[in-house]
Order: C-alpha cells, then sequence, then structure tokens
C-alpha cells in the first residue's frame, strides 16, 4: 500500500499516550481503529457516530451519578444534567413527534424490559415476532427474561417471507395477549403500524412498536412512523440513528409515559450514563438537520442498489428486495456454503456482515443458511449506488472462491475504495 493511502487512515486523534500506558490496550485500540478506516462495515445494525458524538460519549459527564430526573435527582451537583438530559428529552419529542420521551435506558434491551416491567405482570401473554423469523432475543425468546417471565406467543413470516397478518389476527384472538410488539431485527420491508394497532385493538392489547434497526429511517421520514398507532415505542439509538450506544423510550399516551418513567428508574436501572444521554443529545440535534434526511433516504437507495446488485449476480434476496437498510440473503441454495462460512470468507476480503437464520433454516443457529447486510455505516461514509455495485462484485467474487490470494486481492481493492471514503 503506498504512503499515500496509509496516510488518509491516520486515527482522528493521537494514540500515543495509550503507547506508553498499556501494550495491549493499545495494540486493540490501534488495530481496530485500522480495521474501520480500511474495512467495509455491511452489519445492518452498525454505524459511524459522528466525532462530537465521540467526544460526547468520552466526556467528563461519565464522572457524575445522576439517579433520578431532571429536578427530582437523589445527588446534589446536577444542575447541568438536568439541562441537558432534560434538552434531549425535548429533541427526542421535536425528532419523534412524540409526546413523551425516556432518554435513560442503557440500551435496547433495558428499554424492552422497562417496557415489559411497566406493562405486564409475570405470567402474562406476550406476542411478537418469532426469532427465526427475524424478532429479537427481547421478544419472548425462552433463553430471555422475556420468554422466561411471561407466556411467549411468537408469529411470522408468510411463504412469501411477509409478515403473516393473517396468523397475528388469529394468534392474537385465540391468545388474547397484554401486549403485542410489532418490529423486527431482520425485517427488509417496512412495517405497517396501522395493521398492527387494528389487530391490537381488536384483541384489547397494549400495542409497543420496538424500532432499534429502523429508528434513522423514521426520523429521517424515509419510513412511517409508529408513533400515532402504538402506545409505546422503543428503540437503540446507535443503529441507522447513529448516535450513542443507548436505548430510548417515546410515546404520545400521557398514562404510559407515566408507567414508563418508573418502570426505567428506580424500577429496572440504577444511575443513568449521562454520558451517553450526553451522545443522544448529540445524536437527536444531528437527526433533526435537514441532511439527516438525505442520509435517511440515500439508506434505502443504497440497500434496493446493492439488493439488485446481488440479485444480478445470482444471490438470492429474500422477499426480493428491500424497502429499507436491511438486505436478507438466502444461501439455501448453495450446498456447498453456509452463513458461518460466508462472514468468515468475507472477513477475510475486507467486508464485514453477519450471518443469519434464513427462516424455517435447516442448519443451526450457529452456522445458519443465510447472511445479512445493511447499508447504514457505509453511506454515512458517503458511499452511494456506484459504490453499491462495486461491493456487490467483491462479495459474489469473495463467496465463488476460497482462494487466499482472490480474498486478499479483493481485500487490497476494499482498501482502495475506502481511502476516498474517510470516517472522520
Ligand atoms: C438491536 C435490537 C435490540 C437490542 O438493542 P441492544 O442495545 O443491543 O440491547 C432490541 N430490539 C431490536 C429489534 C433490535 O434490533
Amino acid at each position: 500500500m503506498s504512503d499515500g493511502i496509509q496516510d488518509k487512515f491516520k486515527p482522528a486523534w493521537s494514540l500515543q499516550n495509550w503507547e506508553a500506558f498499556d501494550d495491549v490496550l493499545y495494540s486493540a485500540l490501534s488495530h481496530e481503529h485500522e480495521r474501520q478506516a480500511t474495512g467495509l462495515e455491511l452489519i445492518a445494525s452498525e454505524n459511524y457516530v459522528s466525532k462530537r458524538v465521540l467526544e460526547a460519549c468520552g466526556s467528563l459527564f461519565t464522572n457524575k451519578y445522576a439517579e433520578g430526573y431532571p429536578g427530582k435527582r437523589y445527588y446534589g451537583g446536577c444542575t447541568y444534567y438536568d439541562q441537558v438530559e432534560q434538552y434531549a428529552i425535548d429533541l427526542a419529542k421535536r425528532l419523534f413527534d412524540a409526546q413523551w420521551a425516556n432518554v435513560q435506558p442503557h440500551s435496547g434491551a433495558n428499554a424492552n424490559l422497562a417496557a415489559y416491567f411497566a406493562l405486564l405482570e409475570p405470567g402474562d401473554t406476550l406476542m411478537a415476532m418469532s426469532l427465526s423469523h427475524g424478532g429479537h432475543l427481547t421478544h419472548g425468546s425462552p433463553v430471555n427474561l422475556s420468554g422466561k417471565w411471561f407466556k411467549s406467543v411468537p408469529y411470522g413470516l408468510d411463504v412469501n417471507h411477509r409478515i403473516d397478518f393473517d396468523q397475528v389476527r388469529d394468534r392474537a384472538k385465540t391468545h388474547r395477549p397484554k401486549l403485542i410488539v410489532c418490529g423486527a431485527t431482520c425485517y427488509p420491508r417496512t412495517i405497517d403500524f396501522e395493521a398492527f394497532s387494528s389487530i391490537a385493538q381488536e384483541v384489547d392489547a397494549v400495542l409497543m412498536a420496538d424500532i432499534a434497526h429502523i429508528a434513522g429511517l423514521v426520523a429521517g421520514k424515509a419510513h412511517p412512523s409508529p408513533l400515532p398507532h402504538c402506545d409505546v415505542v422503543t428503540t437503540t439509538t446507535h443503529k441507522t440513528l447513529r448516535g450513542a450506544r443507548g436505548g430510548l423510550i417515546m410515546g404520545c399516551r400521557e398514562d404510559v409515559g407515566v408507567k414508563i418513567r418508573k418502570a426505567v428508574f428506580p424500577g429496572t436501572q440504577g444511575g443513568p450514563l449521562m454520558h451517553q444521554v450526553l451522545g443522544k443529545a448529540v445524536c437527536f440535534k444531528e437527526a433533526l438537520e435537514p441532511s439527516f434526511e438525505t442520509y435517511a433516504s440515500q439508506i434505502i437507495k443504497n440497500a434496493k442498489a446493492l439488493a439488485e446488485g446481488l440479485m444480478d449476480r445470482g444471490f438470492k434476496v429474500i422477499t426480493d428486495g428491500t424497502d429499507n437498510h436491511l438486505i436478507w440473503v438466502s444461501l439455501l441454495d448453495r450446498t456447498t456454503l453456509d452463513g458461518r462460512e460466508a462472514e468468515s470468507r468475507l472477513e477475510e476480503a475486507g467486508i464485514t456482515v453477519n450471518k443469519n437464520t434464513i427462516p424455517d433454516d435447516p442448519r443451526s443457529a450457529m452456522i445458519t443458511s443465510g447472511f445479512r447486510l445493511g447499508t447504514a455505516a457505509c453511506t454515512t461514509r458517503g458511499m452511494g449506488e456506484s459504490e453499491m455495485g462495486a461491493i456487490a462484485d467483491w462479495i459474489a467474487q469473495a463467496l465463488s472462491s476460497e482462494s487466499a490470494e482472490q480474498l486478499n486481492r479483493i481485500r487490497c481493492e476494499v482498501k482502495i475504495l475506502c481511502a476516498s471514503f474517510p470516517i472522520y
């Protein structure tokens, strides 16, 4: 690699102090920097935050306890924490057109836990998308608290791999769930929140949307909002929304807001991570800028282009395309290639994806017959539809050959492309 290209990958800040401090930590940090700078990030749940979000998360806001809520803290010295948290709440409400927002959940899983704690009793029935059809672990999986403490009724996809609303309605009528969750971790199509809402009303269930994956698309007006149709909305703030790693809960019903407030603190959490709350405030402010809508719509244009590119090269894309940031590839037609092998081969080629089960996958979750791609991170880097063609080419080449030489050559080409789209 020429020095000219190497120069483009200089860290955004100096790591010199780390080198003198500790070999293990310095090595991990500098290698991770290089991995992010020189590789293609296609994991659907990942992104690159702005330098300002990074600064917020690494700021001295990490030094303080602020248990409680703005104006009602259990510790002194919270003046500026009150200001920041209230501001984050106001920005979140504005961004999503919500009546209330809680910015304290440490993560998406914590946001869901707090919502269940607020709205359900142990043993109540919770209905959500099954893990094997694209739901999240926290949507009633038997290994998760949500599946152990509640009676979990899963729904799934129809033969065309779209949400099976007939099944949702049938099962809702049979099992009368107290809470229905809509939203997924692997679903490439628009979610019809209105359809869920009418079913929830028919069976008198509370409706929760978990928009962890698509929050950035909703904020950027590239996906319909669940807010007018759902009683409560949970999300992560670090996937397509591109903010500090964390969770957020919001809604329009005041009575639900009061329950959520108590369920987050003191119900399920202690002191909030105020440096992360500061980072969320930065993210919400960034997402309110008009350029965020351009980013959100470009994510989808890129995903459509990448899906087309892969289908043109013979890949089976589940639902034959995408409406959002996510592309779900099935390898069922490739007898010699499974998801695990695809993931590791692409990693050798400098392309990060994750193996993913496909609906009714004959292989185990550790092996899988598919993989999942997302275009949020590469869109943040500034890549567009023309880069998606090159990426589809590399994926096809890497998965058609095991030759180390070929994978190395792709890795070099990936690095050259990445040099033109610096992260920081
Ligand atoms: C990622 C995700 C979560 C969990 O978020 P964490 O921050 O990893 O806890 C919850 N729900 C859905 C739908 C997700 O995709």
